[in-house]
């Protein structure tokens, strides 16, 4: 209720007559209250778990429910509700600063009024539809959508100085109170530019950045109306944020004032430090500049268009490290974060810029919040920088100073760097060697990522199809080597160095069969040794026949490009094009060979095919095309298309189904994991990337690795990191890692304890926790996956059957058989 006659007793006589008018407006509004919306008193407040459950219990009614602050999360709050005869409570998490509110993880809504009433309407998953309110108070303004209009508003809209001062100074109590139209005071003195009331409902504490209905703060409206003195007043007095975009459309105050020609405004703007090209999101990418022009408003084009920002104030000395791995920045960071044991108020990161060879090379901000990592791809167009859909900004230097200001979408702003030890200089861009600049063209037409080809060939009862699978031979085989081990490199991958001559004569544990035979697979069995040049030759492509279009990926020795390879019979195929750069010819020639000459003898369809080799200048291996890339890069760029219970069962049924081909083939993989997983549709995942994989000889049952080079360390089962056996057994433990790094969405295993750390940790019979969104069922085979003894893991033609066969997969399967029937894929 309002407190209107306590603040007439602090009014001076000189006021009353302004005042008095008012209070026929008093009266109208008691009015208003007293028979207004018993529907939103559900507000209890801030009362514990108990005592709502009390509450409740008391009215004992099925839907009966109420709404009350978290006692655990600051800005989020809780509804209780009762069902059957117990209380259920559900947490309502807010998003950012405004007043948008969402239960489950997928439906926000602007007001907490706005869920309920969507609840209210039908239970959308929950256990009851709220049915009965508990009454007692309206939701507090802050947490509302609109309101209804009340005397601040009205004075404000009148703009009397006098009244609005005289509520605020005998402590107004909802002075961000809403009216219909979710508009606060400050947005209705914004649209107005009555910049004396502003000033008031700044000096008393007004949100300033709070949205209306339409998705609009109090500067979008300002730089609607074309008020560059109010603009001044938000920003400088208010702090008010320049680059807050309008909820429903994305724009943010620049576009606003750019889109209507409001040259006067756009300076302001930008002397109040604004970016000059903030882009429109989804995609639209528009700046203001592209928005005048299409007004025709060609002076504020040109002044945009032209503008000069002041010079950076960051230097790159103090955060630029040249070309270190991903974990080595996390590991910096976290150091540093350790070193100084700063208690950050929670606003600021701790950042570092870095650059990556993956993706065609590029800058990378790694930053560290709240414990936490995360990275930005730093990307480049034309002359300028910019972080995902953020504002085009002139220098590296630009974009840390921008988000060392405002945090604009990361996590926090920026606050202090991790200083490299001496200065480095961005490695330069790898060139595309000249012999693969297509004379004609550089992209391939006609391909493009994220368009799935037609589907293979598909067994549409069973996600393993039989009829692929040669006839069963071998059985389980072994690898070994002695090894020392050293910090994690960049692909998640250790480096250790072995001493050939240490490497074939040392001990093997006794193998799954309990057989010991040492077998130094180089130099005996090693199937590029055997047949490199015969098979070579059977699947040389002549250069000609390739068309090479964009990059799609960074592999260890090279780009890898889409392509176009225009087969003797006439027929185009979309290929994928894995090359070996010069510096890398040398040293890495026979690795990477080795690599196709091992996919040349598989034929399945959850592998990778080998189509060919190009020898020349540059070597290219050639091979199919799978549209929609890398697993993890998908799992950590659309983690919302790819659900545990439908997609990552599915693509996990079919890794084990390749894998239990690759068993029967008596190939051991030993690399895989998540980032060698490639998607050729959302309904098929690939194995690819053999450069580790071994052919074991007829009679052998294991593998012993004898070289030295990048050790998945993180993915290998204790019997591989203690003596360097591989087998198919710790090909299973690899996958169990892998299963966990889909159902954990990309995270890294073990997150940032380093190799050594995690040999210790598995020792003492520690594993990795299980991921909040994996099932049970699949739970349990991961687990089994990691069984210490090699013995006792399950094999994958059981992990295969287990996957494709038990009750939660027919879903799945139908999945597959929906899509090879041609019927809609499920998205
Ligand atoms: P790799 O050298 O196999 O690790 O490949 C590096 C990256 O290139 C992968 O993560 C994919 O993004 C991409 N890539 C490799 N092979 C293919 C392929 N056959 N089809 C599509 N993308 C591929």
């Amino acid at each position: 209720m309002l407190s209107f006659s306590s603040a007439m007793l602090t009014f001076s006589s000189a006021m009353l007559k302004a005042v008095s008018k008012f209070i026929l407006m008093k009266t109208e509004l008691m009015v208003q209250t007293m028979s207004g919306d018993d529907n939103i008193r559900w507000f209890h407040g801030k009362i514990t778990r108990e005592a709502a459950e009390n509450i409740l219990r008391n009215g004992g009614e099925d839907g009966l429910f109420l709404v009350r602050e978290s006692n655990t999360a600051v800005g989020d709050y809780v509804l209780s509700v009762m069902h059957g005869n117990e209380p259920v409570h559900y947490q309502i998490r807010r998003h950012g600063e405004d007043a948008f509110f969402s239960i489950d993880e997928h439906t926000v809504h602007h007001g907490l009024e706005t869920l309920i009433e969507h609840y209210q309407g039908d239970s959308h998953g929950l256990e009851t539809r709220l049915k009965k309110v508990c009454l007692k108070d309206p939701p507090p303004h802050d947490a509302r959508k609109h309101g209804r209009t009340n005397l601040l508003h009205r004075a404000t809209k009148e703009g009397n100085y006098t009244v609005v001062s005289e509520l605020l100074k005998c402590g107004y109590r909802s002075v961000d109170a809403k009216n219909a139209e979710g508009q606060t005071a400050v947005h209705l003195a914004s649209v107005l530019g009555k910049d004396e009331i502003l000033k008031k409902l700044i000096e008393s504490g007004a949100n300033i950045n709070c949205r209306d209905t339409a998705g609009n703060t109090p500067l979008h409206y300002a730089c609607q109306m074309n008020l560059p003195s109010t603009v001044r007043t938000l920003v400088q007095m208010g702090g008010a944020n320049v680059q807050v975009r309008n909820t429903e459309t994305g724009w943010v105050p620049l576009h606003e004032a750019a889109y209507r020609g409001h040259v006067e405004v756009v300076r302001a703007l930008l002397a109040l430090d604004a970016p000059a090209h903030p882009r429109t999101p989804g995609g639209g990418d528009k700046t203001p500049a592209d928005l005048a022009a299409e007004g025709d408003f060609t002076e504020c084009e040109e002044i945009l268009r032209n503008y000069k920002p002041p010079s950076a104030k960051s230097n790159r000395k103090e955060w630029y490290h040249g070309s270190i791995s991903r974990n080595k920045a996390v590991e910096m960071l976290m150091e540093s974060d350790k070193e100084l044991g700063e208690d950050e108020d929670g606003m600021v990161g701790i950042f570092l810029v870095r650059w990556s060879d993956r993706k065609g090379g590029g800058y990378v901000l790694t930053m560290l919040h709240a414990g936490q990592p995360y990275h930005f791809q730093i990307r480049k167009k034309d002359k300028f920088y910019f972080i995902d859909d953020g504002p085009y900004l002139e220098s590296l230097e630009h974009v840390i100073g921008h988000y060392s200001m405002l945090s604009d979408g990361l996590p926090a702003i920026l606050g202090r760097p991790v200083t490299p030890k001496k200065a480095s200089t961005p490695p330069p861009l790898p060139p595309l060697p000249a012999e693969l600049q297509s004379p004609h063209t550089t992209q391939v037409n006609g391909v493009s990522r994220g368009i799935p080809p037609p589907l293979p060939p598909f067994h549409n009862r069973s996600v393993c199809n039989p009829a692929f699978m040669p006839p069963s031979t071998s059985s389980s085989s072994v690898i070994s080597s002695s090894s020392s081990l050293s910090p994690v490199s960049s692909k998640g991958v250790t480096s250790i160095a072995t001493s050939p001559s240490s490497s074939t004569k040392s001990t093997t544990p006794a193998s799954r069969r309990g057989e010991e035979k040492v077998v130094d697979a180089f130099q005996s069995h090693s199937p590029f040794r055997v047949c490199h040049n015969s098979s070579i030759d059977k699947v040389n492509i002549p250069r000609e026949y390739l068309t090479l279009g964009a990059v799609i990926g960074e592999g260890e020795f090279g780009s890898v490009y889409q392509g176009i390879y225009h087969a003797p019979n006439r027929m185009k195929l979309d290929v994928a094009v894995k090359t070996l750069h010069h510096e890398h010819v040398a040293s890495n020639r026979e690795e990477f060979l080795r690599e196709a000459v091992v996919m040349m003898d598989l034929n399945h369809h959850c592998v990778v095919k080998l189509i060919g080799i190009s020898e020349g200048q540059t070597l290219l291996m050639v091979q199919e095309l799978l549209a929609l890339g890398s697993m993890l890069d998908f799992l950590l760029e659309s983690p919302e298309q790819a659900s545990p219970a439908y997609e990552l069962k599915l693509w996990a049924s079919q890794i084990a189904c390749g894998m239990s081909y690759l068993e029967e083939k008596g190939f051991v993989h030993r690399d895989l994991a998540a980032r060698n997983i490639l998607l050729a549709s959302k309904v098929q995942a690939k194995i690819s990337d053999f450069g580790l994989s071994r052919a074991l000889g007829v009679d052998s049952d294991y593998y012993r690795a004898t070289q030295g080079g990048r050790w998945p360390i993180k993915w290998y089962a204790p019997e591989s990191f203690n003596y360097g056996t591989f087998s198919h057994a710790s090909d299973v433990w690899s996958f169990g890692v892998t299963l966990w790094e889909m159902f954990s969405y990309g995270k890294q295993p073990y997150s940032d304890l380093r190799g050594v750390q995690v040999i210790q940790l598995v020792e003492k019979g520690e594993r990795l926790p299980k991921p909040a969104r994996c099932p049970e069922v699949v739970w349990e085979l991961i687990t089994k996956c990691w069984a210490y003894k090699s013995t006792e893991r399950p094999t994958f033609s059981f992990l295969s059957d287990e996957f494709s066969s038990v009750a939660e997969y027919v879903n799945v399967q139908e999945l597959v058989g929906s899509a090879m029937d041609g019927r809609a894929e499920r998205v």
